[in-house]
């Protein structure tokens, strides 16, 4: 199999082992300046944008009802299961109207391989009716106006107006607010306010992109159990090196997708998509290999 981008990327930058990342490593470190901090976080943005060219939301989406949807039914599960479960989905409830109007128990079957079905199906049915009778059946392009939908919090309306309707917005799931706390750009927990802290380090025109690459970095090499620090591109500029597997050869076994010779998520990707991992990630589903992707949501 070609090597991806990534694994090229990967393959040019410092890893563990090397004199950078042992500087890293082994420097006492001296209390940051909120300058330093505000410049080290650009500069990551910037090595992560190198490390993933390709950075996109990995659902499939043709519309902002599509993408609204996807994202409700992404909580709690891989962004690949739901890319398996929408093209029937879709199929069978094309527009708010036709999901508003959903036989409950027909819309659970249909989405059930996403998990917590009864839940996910009660705010699609209330997302739908809401969209239907309040908004003329369009997906509104405003924050305020997309909280107000059930089943519908801050990160499904960033997600949903950064990639639906170019509104600049900080996505923070799990894997978001688990980098920012290891890049050390804030210390909340609080989903809330990490966005408002990072809202702050960058400029608004970076937020949709700044909400990818950090979280494929996330999925990809910096995991919530066993983050791969040896074999990671920006462990100079990470307070957190050392966290997880900093041994080279051992942190390697440790990537995931692309960087460990796996696809992406995304299986049907607009005629623009600019990376090749979506085409081998379709070709994995038509070979039974989808169940080794499904490894961390
Ligand atoms: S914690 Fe480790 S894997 Fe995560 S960004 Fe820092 S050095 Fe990289």
């Amino acid at each position: 199999m070609a090597e991806s981008k990534v694994r090229k990327a990967v393959a040019k930058k410092p890893v563990a082992g090397t004199a950078a990342v042992k500087t890293a490593a082994v420097k006492p470190r001296k209390p940051e300046s909120h300058l330093a901090m505000v410049r080290r976080a650009r500069r990551i943005n910037r090595e992560l944008a190198e490390l993933y060219p390709y950075a996109h939301p990995e659902l499939d989406f043709e519309n902002p009802f599509q993408l609204l949807v996807a994202t409700v039914l992404s909580a709690q599960t891989t962004d690949l299961r739901v890319n398996q479960t929408t093209p029937a989905l879709f199929a069978k409830y094309p527009t708010p109207e036709d999901m508003a109007a959903a036989n409950p128990e027909e819309l659970e079957e249909v989405i059930r391989p996403t998990g917590f079905f009864r839940n996910k199906a009660k705010s699609l049915i209330g997302l739908s009716i809401a969209l239907r009778d309040e908004f003329g059946g369009e997906v509104p392009g405003r924050l305020a106006d997309l909280v107000t939908l059930p089943g519908v919090g801050r990160k499904t309306a960033n997600v949903v107006l950064g990639n639906a309707f170019g509104v600049p917005g900080i996505t923070v799931d799990t894997h978001f607010g688990r980098l920012a706390r290891r890049f050390a750009w804030t210390t909340e927990d609080d989903p809330v306010k990490v966005e408002a802290a990072v809202a702050e380090i960058f400029p608004k025109s970076e937020w949709t992109m700044l909400s990818h690459r950090v979280v494929f970095h996330g999925r990809r090499i910096c995991h919530s159990q066993k983050p791969a620090c040896g074999a990671c591109p920006i462990a100079p500029l990470c307070p957190s090196y050392g966290e997880g597997e900093t041994d080279p050869e051992k942190a390697r076994k440790l990537l995931k997708y692309e960087m460990g010779g796996q696809p992406g998520q995304r299986l049907r990707p607009p005629a623009d998509f600019p990376g090749e991992a979506a085409a081998r990630a379709d070709a994995a589903v038509h070979h039974g290999q989808v169940a080794d992707l499904a490894v961390d949501a």
